[in-house]
């Protein structure tokens, strides 16, 4: 019986996973199936563009996968039940399980829009593909309209800014408001906070600062302050949550969903379960949690794949360095600030800015984006071979002993 590693989501952490560990293992002795809810691998760092106007491609996870013997299922996780090793998953055709002997959480993150009234029904977000595409259609729609139309932004973090500007940029007749809890880009250097300003400045976006909302209607925001913003399309960009599928499912998690791993990304409460990307809770080399980010999906993922190289063939597992060492803004197409983040995750004093802070942008995030969906290119083929297959019924059950090498 082969070992069956059972990756769920193929974002950036889940895809990139499931290739390399389809390329170092071999398939006579392993058995991988991703579970995605969409059948397309969505760069999700790009989608404030796509509702911008840009054209985002998202190829098909089943060329992705192509050729790497990966099983995909597209369907949406609804359960997992660790104690007895299966998930269950629901699609058109109805609701099924797939067991599993080692499992591989990646089911990233949503946008938050749930503690605030009205933000659920009535603001866009740009933290899925569908939602951004609706955004870009009303967005459309108001191109279309003679007066322009007004966007609020709402939530200054990185999503925001990236949002704010880049919405401001491709359409200059739109009026774009961004709202900032404190001081806007109250995480950057001094240098960079006025660099961002600026920004703002030239392409036109309202810095509204010191503004809590508290409420969403259809056409307004309204700040705690009785502040009412007019608004013809709110984004809300304050915040990402994960579902509760791993606390339902018994799995340690923290107070906001996220499971909780130790160094080697092992569930500390099932260590069968893995997590990575968004939706682990992760410590990172400084002693703080690594926050949601693309850069936390690469190195959770780096280190998960491995430790389940190391847990499955008997080799030692080396350590991933797990840090996050800065940030990286995009302000439309022209401009960006790379902002250094020290080990108290306070920004350093000196940033970058500028075109060739944005070239370099760009070209990151086409990487992560090119590294997850071709996840198998680019590495030595060498497949390990399993030394003897690990019993899927006892819950610890892994082989160890000395790995041979295909
Ligand atoms: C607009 C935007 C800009 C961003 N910019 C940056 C940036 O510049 N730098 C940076 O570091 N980070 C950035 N991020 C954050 C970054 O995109 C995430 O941290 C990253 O996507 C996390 O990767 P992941 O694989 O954990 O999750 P995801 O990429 O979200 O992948 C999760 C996968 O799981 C699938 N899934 C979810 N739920 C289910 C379910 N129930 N059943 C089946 N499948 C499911 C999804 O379809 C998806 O394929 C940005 C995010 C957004 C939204």
């Amino acid at each position: 019986m082969k070992h069956r590693i059972l990756v769920l989501g193929a974002g950036y952490a889940g895809a990139y996973t499931a290739g390399n560990l389809a390329r170092r293992l071999s398939p006579a002795d392993v058995e991988i199936t991703v579970v995605n809810a969409v059948p397309d691998f969505v760069e999700r760092m790009r989608l404030h563009q796509l509702a911008a106007g840009r054209d985002i491609e998202a190829p098909k996870l089943a060329s992705v996968f192509a050729g790497t013997g990966i099983r995909l299922r597209v369907a949406r996780v609804a359960a997992v039940d660790p104690e007895r090793r299966v998930v269950v998953v629901a699609d058109a055709d109805g609701v099924g399980e797939l067991g599993y002997d080692t499992l591989l959480y990646a089911l990233g993150s949503h946008g938050d829009v749930e503690g605030v009234p009205g933000a659920a029904e009535h603001a866009f977000d740009v933290a899925a593909r569908p939602s951004a595409l609706r955004l870009r259609e009303r967005l459309d729609s108001l191109g279309r309209r003679g007066d322009g139309g007004s966007v609020v932004v709402v939530g200054d973090g990185l999503t925001g800014i990236e949002t704010a500007t880049e919405i401001a940029e491709s359409r200059p007749r739109l009026s774009v408001t961004l709202i900032a809890r404190g001081e806007l880009g109250a995480r950057l250097s001094a240098g960079a906070r006025g660099r961002l300003r600026r920004a703002c400045d030239r392409l036109g976006v309202t810095v509204l600062e010191h503004a809590v909302v508290e409420a969403v209607e259809a056409a307004r925001v309204l700040c705690a302050d009785g502040t009412a913003l007019a608004s013809d399309a709110t984004v809300w960009t304050a915040g990402f949550a994960v579902d509760p599928i791993a606390v339902a499912g018994g799995l340690e998690v923290t107070e906001d969903g996220r499971i909780v791993v130790d160094r080697a990304m092992r569930s500390v409460s099932h260590p069968d379960v893995y997590a990575i990307g968004d939706s682990a809770h992760a410590i990172g080399d400084n002693g703080r949690p690594l926050p949601m980010s693309c850069a936390s999906a690469a190195c959770t993922s780096q280190q998960a794949i491995k430790t389940i190289l190391g847990r499955l063939t008997g080799r030692k597992t080396a350590n991933t360095k797990l840090a996050y060492t800065y940030n990286h803004i995009s302000l439309g197409q022209r401009d960006a600030i790379w902002q250094g983040i020290d080990d108290e995750g306070h920004p350093k004093p000196k940033h970058m800015g500028g075109r060739k802070s944005a070239r370099l942008k760009v070209r990151l995030v086409a990487l992560s984006g090119w590294a997850a969906s071709h996840p198998t290119l680019g590495m030595p083929k060498r497949r390990h071979r399993l030394t003897a297959v690990p019993d899927a019924s006892t819950k610890n059950a892994v082989t160890s002993g000395t790995a041979t090498v295909a």
